[in-house]
């Protein structure tokens, strides 16, 4: 039988349904395994073991007086750090927001819990969401499960390497410019960042509002359905809340679905340029051959602007950041660093800078340097248009194709400290993210193999049109039934099984 920690949220919650398991047995086992393992992993930020196990016995006492089980009853759940709590300390990572704690829950959170799922923790990330690698949290890196001298990638890399190493079958992250998919892609698990508006932003702490979107991270696509089937959704407390249904996403990932005869995949070739490493560029194109052989019909795609994509992300992003983190004034929140004879200004002055870390600070300039008075058309405003010709470029794209593939990332995890001392180095890791998150589209990183040298995971991206989800998701789900990385785990985290 599988041992509870490596069981999908869909068996969990099937089991849980049918009173075959108890929602507090599958807590246990978990909270067991990340006492066992996270000290080296560092993926939690706070384990709320009282908590899930009170939230884990209600849903074991609802099933019994005979209540319908929600879509994720039982199921262990894990949030980035990002997201709201009602009651939980909440810290995006940085110690500017020492000691806050939220008086709600945000409303992808309450929507977890309405389904029935148990939430564990909060989860490690890059402060504010700013990175790649996690080692911009302020509280330490994570590790990748793969291998423990990587970075599981960002800003969602508590998230995705909690998955990974089995410490919760689904967890929350957000995605900026690639921070669900990237880390989903290093760590070898399935991350999806659905439409702009899809998900409620009410109760995520802010980085870019242009381009935030929250979404799932799991070992299997058909637990990304289900938990966004959860999760999405009008929300009046959201003005970019899309209100359109929420349709069935766990039925584009049955049998029935998984024949691909007639859509068409397209294949963008300025993805595959100069700085892909050539496993992944080999690992990625086997998997679209993959695809041709479940009935999908491979077509060329052009997206000529992609190459602004990058310098257009850097622009919009770090704006919108350096108006978003204008609130952290030193006053309201956090560090209070104050010296003998300073006056309060002088205070507050020295509480925002030790409650910062480096490459927030480097955003708030940049983002500050571009919104200035008489540089705003140069710099913001020209961004905003590039960002209008890349998301034509998806618009005409998706005239003669379905989905669009390519790699999720053009590198393995690299390794801790790496990339820390070179910014751009950094930002490069996002290359094949941002374009979807400029264009507000869905997109799923899926696993799609291991380098040979080094027995790394990688991903390949599907982007889809605008509310695209199904499709998207019916299309990692045919690959990943035809496949089987997603049996596989880190050998560490098998090892130490408690
Ligand atoms: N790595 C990108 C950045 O640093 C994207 C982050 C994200 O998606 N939150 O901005």
């Amino acid at each position: 039988m599988t041992p509870l920690h490596w069981r999908s949220a869909a068996e969990i919650a099937a089991q849980v349904a049918a009173r075959e398991v108890s929602a507090v047995e599958v807590t246990r086992a978990h909270l067991d395994r990340i006492a066992a393992l996270d000290r080296r992993l560092g993926c939690y930020l706070l384990v709320d073991g009282d908590g899930a196990l009170a939230q884990a016995a209600a849903v074991d006492r609802a099933i019994a007086a005979g209540d319908s089980p929600g879509l994720l009853a039982g199921v262990p759940v894990g949030l980035k750090d990002l997201l709201v709590t009602e009651g939980v300390a909440t810290t995006a990572g940085s110690k500017i927001l020492a000691g806050f704690i939220p008086p709600y829950d945000g409303t992808a959170v309450a929507r977890l819990r309405q389904a029935g799922a148990v939430i564990l923790g909060k989860l490690n990330m890059d402060e504010f969401a700013m990175g790649s690698s996690t080692e911009n949290s302020a509280f330490g890196p994570v590790r990748n499960p793969w291998d423990e001298s990587r970075v599981p990638g960002g800003s969602s890399g508590g998230s995705a390497a909690a998955v990974a190493a089995g410490l919760c079958a689904v967890a929350l992250g957000t995605d900026t410019g690639g921070s669900i998919r990237q880390p989903a892609a290093l760590s070898g698990v399935v991350g999806l960042k659905p439409t702009y508006g899809r998900v409620s932003r009410h109760g995520v702490i802010a980085f870019a509002s242009s381009l935030d979107q929250v979404g799932p991270l799991a070992r299997t696509v058909e637990d990304c359905a289900l938990t966004l089937e959860a999760i999405a959704g009008h929300d009046p407390k959201d003005a970019t809340s899309i209100d359109a249904p929420v349709p069935r996403y766990r039925d584009a990932c049955t049998a029935a679905a998984a024949d691909l005869s007639g859509l068409r995949v397209g294949v963008p070739e300025e993805f595959f340029a100069a700085g892909l490493d050539p496993e992944i560029e080999r690992l990625v194109r086997a998997a679209i051959a993959k695809l041709a052989d479940l009935g999908a019909r491979v077509v060329p795609a052009s997206l000529p602007n992609s190459e602004h994509s990058l310098a257009t992300y850097y622009l919009v992003a770090t704006a919108e950041a350096s108006s978003n983190l204008a609130r952290y004034d030193g006053v309201r929140y956090g560090l209070r660093v104050r010296d003998p004879g300073d006056d309060l200004n002088t205070m507050y002055q020295k509480s925002r800078a030790a409650g910062f870390g480096t490459e927030v600070k480097r955003r708030i300039m940049l983002g500050t340097y571009a919104l200035r008075a008489g540089y705003y058309d140069a710099y913001y405003l020209r961004a905003q248009k590039v960002r209008a010709l890349i998301k034509r470029d998806f618009d005409r794209a998706f005239a003669t194709c379905d989905v669009i593939a390519t790699p999720t990332s053009p590198i393995p995890a690299f390794r801790l400290g790496d990339r820390t001392e070179d910014p751009l180095a950094m930002y490069l890791a996002d290359i094949y993210t941002i374009s979807c998150n400029l264009a507000g589209l869905p997109g799923l990183s899926v696993p799609c193999g291991f380098t040979t040298s080094n027995t790394l995971p990688t991903g390949l991206q599907l982007l889809g049109p605008p509310l695209g989800e199904s499709t998207v998701l019916r299309v990692a789900a045919a690959y990943q039934r035809a496949t089987d990385w997603h049996t596989r785990h880190p050998p560490g985290a098998e090892r130490s099984t408690p």
